[in-house]
């Protein structure tokens, strides 16, 4: 098949992780007999760099004209970039903010997988871990909280600051059919998280949830509070598959999930709209202290990579091959510095690259 991959580079290291993870999509290519034709676009520093914004109309629908948008990290050094002294609609941030919200990217999901190998980074107790665990959190990233009408007033001399979470049962029922659909791509189970003994927009979060449910009778659904799911990330993480949840509550729980594995540089994550269309990125940023380095580890990139065959192209086939290669490399002791360990051999950016296409 002929597919249209949108790739972003970026800054910092992204440009040399991007290069990896194309480095195993044309492995795949060739052993899967499929064709994907790149087209580059520029975000954040570097279209700052030639275009004089974060984002062009034009990179808006070079991404639009694609099958899936993968893309390396944005962002440079804060302190020391000059990125950084102009107003912050102009800055390389903005620009991801912007790609987001033009593809309309409502569902964010990050996986968060312990490979054996990795197990001495995970901060958990060996019994925690047995083993080890395999979840997804899906996060609703266009409604709630973040995106509430919000004010800050002052009465009588006393400051008052509203926040307002505003849910329709559209918004919930677009992310939970996504959670049900990628449920069946893995344990055909699904948590939905709210706080339902509290907030009605969590009320009707639970009830949207259990409508969408009744279309999937093979999928296993339960609900868990929220409070209860950030300690049962830590107690026992084994017992998630598909975690569904709501924006603000997904902005914790992802980042303790992720951090449960112990290794930015292995996170991956998708951002999806209602059509299959995806935009694919690592969870960490551009690590400009080790850019040019050949010391970025790649596998985030290349297991997003990963994701996008999954869900935007329907390559499940390709998308296990590609998990597979990384697993056996690591396996095999390979490791980039992020994840070195005692007894292994440390390779680095593009010879990890090598390494994973090589074994796809
Ligand atoms: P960071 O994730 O870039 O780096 C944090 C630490 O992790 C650094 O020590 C870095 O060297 C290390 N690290 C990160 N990825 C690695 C990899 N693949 N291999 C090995 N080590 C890795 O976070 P930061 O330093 O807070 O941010 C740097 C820039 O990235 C900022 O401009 C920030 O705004 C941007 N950022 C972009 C995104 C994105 O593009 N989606 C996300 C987060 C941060």
């Amino acid at each position: 098949m002929d597919y249209k991959i949108a790739l972003i580079p970026g800054d910092g290291i992204g440009p040399e992780i991007v290069r990896e993870a194309r480095k195993v999509l044309d492995k795949v290519c060739e052993k899967y007999h499929h064709t994907f034709s790149y087209s580059e676009v520029l975000l954040g520093g570097a279209s700052i760099d030639v275009h004089g914004v974060p984002l062009t109309e034009e990179a808006v629908e070079t991404a639009k004209a694609s099958d899936a948008v993968l893309m390396g990290s944005i962002g440079g050094d804060a302190a020391t970039s000059p990125w950084y002294k102009l107003e912050p609609s102009k800055r390389p941030e903005a620009g991801l903010l912007a790609i987001r919200k033009a593809l309309n990217l409502f569902a964010n999901l990050r996986p968060a997988y312990l490979y054996n190998e990795l197990r001495d980074a995970c901060p958990l107790r060996d019994e925690i871990i047995g083993d080890g665990f395999d979840m997804i959190i899906v996060r609703e990233l266009t409604g709630g909280l973040y995106f509430g009408e919000r004010k800050t007033y002052e009465e009588d001399g006393v400051r008052t600051a509203v926040d307002t979470l505003t849910y329709n049962e559209k918004e919930i029922r677009r992310i939970a059919v996504k959670a049900f659909e990628i449920a069946r791509k893995r344990g055909n189970k699904v948590t939905s998280v709210d706080k339902a003994n509290v907030l009605d927009s969590s009320r009707l979060w639970r009830s949207v949830v259990e409508e969408v449910a009744k279309d999937y009778p093979d999928v296993t659904l339960e609900h868990m509070l929220v409070d209860n799911c950030a300690m049962q990330l830590v107690r026992d993480p084994k017992q998630f598959d598909v975690i569904l949840t709501e924006n603000m509550f997904g902005d914790i729980l992802s980042d303790e999930a992720s951090m449960v594995t112990g290794s930015i540089g292995m996170l991956s994550s998708a951002s999806l709209n209602e059509t299959k269309f995806g935009l694919y990125e690592p969870s960490h940023g551009s690590a400009p202290d080790i850019a040019g380095q050949d010391k970025a580890n790649p596998i985030a990139t290349i297991l997003s990579a990963a994701m996008m065959l999954r869900y935007s192209l329907d390559l499940d086939k390709e998308a296990d091959a590609v998990e597979a290669a990384v697993q056996k490399v690591l396996t095999q002791g390979y490791r980039t510095g992020d994840i070195m360990s005692d007894g292994c051999k440390l390779v680095g950016t593009k010879e990890m690259g090598d390494l994973i296409a090589q074994t796809v």
